[in-house]
C-alpha cells in the first residue's frame, strides 16, 4: 500500500529565460536550491514527490489578465510555463494527489497586474492569479481563496487583481513602501467598494526580523484567516526578507520562514521573489519544505547566520501599530459606509499612473465600477501606454466578476458594443471569468478571434 505524499513540489527555473544574464532574478535562484535538497536527501522521502510542470493555454492566462495586444506577445513560453507549473501544483492540491504543494519556479509573478502591457517588477503574468482562477473555474466560481503575501515587496499585482473580490482575501506583508519597490501598500490600502476590508496591507521597518513577521502572522493573519474561512490557503512565498538579500534591507532568517509556513499551514506555496541565491534561497527552501511536509526543521544551520541578529524579543512599535488598526478595520469592516470611503453615486472611478520598471512603459489608467446591490459590479477600464515596439496604444475593457447579476451582465454587453463602435480604441477587451472564450476586437473593428 502506499500512502499519499504530504508535499507536492514543482521545479521549474526556465534555463532558457532571463531579464539579463547578470540580472538577479535568473535560473541560479533554483538550481542551488534543487542541489541543497538533493544533497540533504529530501527529494527521497516518502512525504515528498516531484511533479512536472506543463504550460499554461492563452485561455488560462486571459481569465487573469488583459494582455495587451495579446498573450503571445507579452509572454514567452518560459512565463506559460512558470504559470502552468503553478496551476500542476493547484491541482495536485486539488484533486487530492497530494495534501500540499510548494511550486518552486521562476519568472515570478505578483507585481503583474490585470492588464499587462509587459514587465514590472521582474514580473509579467501573475502566476497565483493564474492558478486561482483555473481552479475557480473548475469550481463554477464557488471557491474562497485567501492570499498571504510574504514577499519583501508589496504584492502590487495580486492587489490590483483582486481588489474588488468578496471571495478573495488578500493580505501582504511587506517592507514599508516608502524605502522599496514598488512604493506601495500602505494600511490605508483596503480593497473596492465590493471587498472592503478582503484587502490587508502590512508594512514592516527595513531592518524587521523574525519576530516582526510572527508577530504579523499570530495576530493578524491567523485571527482573519479563522474569520474568513478561506476554501484554500496559498502563501506567496518570497523569500527576500531574508538578512543576506542583496535587494531588500530585512533581517528574517531561515527558521523564521519555517515557523511562518508552520503557523501558516498554507495548502499551496508558491515561490516568488529571493535574490540570495547562495546564501538564503537553498536554507530558506529547505526549511520551508520541512515545515509543509509536516518534518522537523530545527537543525536548518545557516552558515552565513550572524551572532546577535534579532530572533525574538520586542517587537517593532510601527509593526504593532499598524497591526492594531488592521485588526480594528477587520473587526468593524461590514459596518463601514462605503459611501463615505468611496462617494456617492452609481460608480466608483479611480484613475492611476502605471509604471513598468523593467520594461519602461508608462501607462495611464481610467477604471469604472459600477456600484450594485446584486454582485461585485462590472467594470470599465480604459488604458493607454506604449506598446511592445514603443508605438502608443489604446485600448478599453470590460469586466464582468464571477456571479455577475443579469443587470450588470446586460450593461456590460452594452458598454463593450459602444466601445467598439468608438474608433478611440486600438483594441477593446471582455473579459467574463465564467465564459470559455472572451472577445477581442482591434481597430479595424472586426472580430480579432
Ligand atoms: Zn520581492
Ligand atoms: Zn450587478
Amino acid at each position: 500500500m502506499t500512502t499519499k505524499p504530504k508535499l507536492g513540489l514543482v521545479f521549474f527555473p526556465a534555463f532558457d529565460w532571463a531579464i539579463a544574464p547578470d540580472h538577479p532574478e535568473r535560473e541560479e535562484r533554483l538550481l542551488y536550491t534543487r542541489d541543497q535538497l538533493r544533497e540533504e536527501g529530501l527529494l527521497d522521502l516518502p512525504e515528498i514527490k516531484e511533479f512536472r510542470p506543463r504550460i499554461a493555454t492563452r485561455q488560462e492566462i486571459e481569465r487573469a489578465h488583459i494582455c495587451v495586444p495579446s498573450v503571445g506577445k507579452v509572454c514567452t513560453e518560459s512565463h506559460l510555463i512558470a504559470a502552468g507549473g503553478t496551476i500542476t501544483a493547484g491541482d495536485l492540491v486539488f484533486s487530492g494527489k497530494t495534501e500540499r504543494a510548494f511550486a518552486l519556479l521562476r519568472p515570478p509573478g505578483h507585481h503583474a497586474l490585470r492588464i499587462v502591457h509587459g514587465s514590472r517588477g521582474f514580473c509579467t503574468i501573475n502566476i497565483e492569479a493564474v492558478m486561482i482562477e483555473h481552479l475557480r473555474k473548475l469550481r463554477n466560481g464557488r471557491l474562497r481563496v485567501a492570499i498571504v503575501d510574504t514577499d519583501a515587496h508589496h504584492a502590487d499585482g495580486t492587489q490590483d487583481i483582486y481588489y474588488n473580490d468578496p471571495d478573495v482575501l488578500h493580505i501582504s506583508i511587506h517592507q514599508d513602501g516608502r524605502t522599496l519597490y514598488p512604493g506601495t501598500g500602505f494600511v490605508t490600502e483596503l480593497g473596492g467598494p465590493a471587498a472592503y476590508g478582503l484587502t490587508l496591507n502590512v508594512p514592516l521597518p527595513p531592518g524587521s526580523g523574525d519576530a516582526e513577521l510572527l508577530y504579523v502572522v499570530e495576530h493578524l493573519v491567523l485571527p482573519v484567516l479563522r474569520d474568513f474561512k478561506p476554501d484554500l490557503v496559498i502563501n506567496a512565498a518570497g523569500q527576500d526578507n531574508h538578512f543576506t538579500d542583496p535587494i531588500t534591507n530585512m533581517k528574517v532568517t531561515a527558521q523564521g520562514y519555517a515557523r511562518l509556513t508552520e503557523l501558516l499551514a498554507p495548502d499551496l506555496v508558491v515561490l516568488e521573489g529571493g535574490y540570495s541565491i547562495e546564501g538564503a534561497l537553498p536554507y530558506v527552501n529547505v526549511g520551508i519544505i520541512l515545515a509543509l511536509a509536516g518534518l522537523d526543521y530545527t537543525g536548518v544551520r545557516e552558515p552565513q547566520l550572524p551572532h546577535g541578529i534579532k530572533k525574538a524579543g520586542r517587537v517593532d512599535e510601527a509593526v504593532v501599530k499598524n497591526v492594531a488598526f488592521l485588526q480594528e478595520i477587520w473587526a468593524k469592516r461590514k459596518e463601514i459606509d462605503l459611501e463615505e470611503v468611496f462617494g456617492r453615486g452609481d460608480y466608483f472611478r479611480r484613475q492611476r499612473r502605471l509604471y513598468y520598471d523593467t520594461d519602461d512603459i508608462h501607462e495611464f489608467q481610467d477604471e469604472e465600477i459600477k456600484i450594485c446591490s446584486s454582485c461585485s459590479g462590472y467594470r470599465k477600464i480604459i488604458s493607454y501606454a506604449e506598446d511592445y515596439r514603443r508605438k502608443p496604444v489604446r485600448i478599453a475593457a470590460v469586466l464582468l466578476p464571477w456571479h455577475a447579476c443579469a443587470t450588470c451582465q446586460q450593461e456590460a454587453a452594452a458598454a463593450f458594443d459602444r466601445l467598439t463602435a468608438e474608433p478611440a480604441w486600438d483594441y477593446v477587451y471582455f473579459q467574463n471569468p465564467a465564459a470559455d472564450e472572451a472577445p477581442l476586437v482591434s481597430r479595424a473593428g472586426r472580430r480579432a478571434r
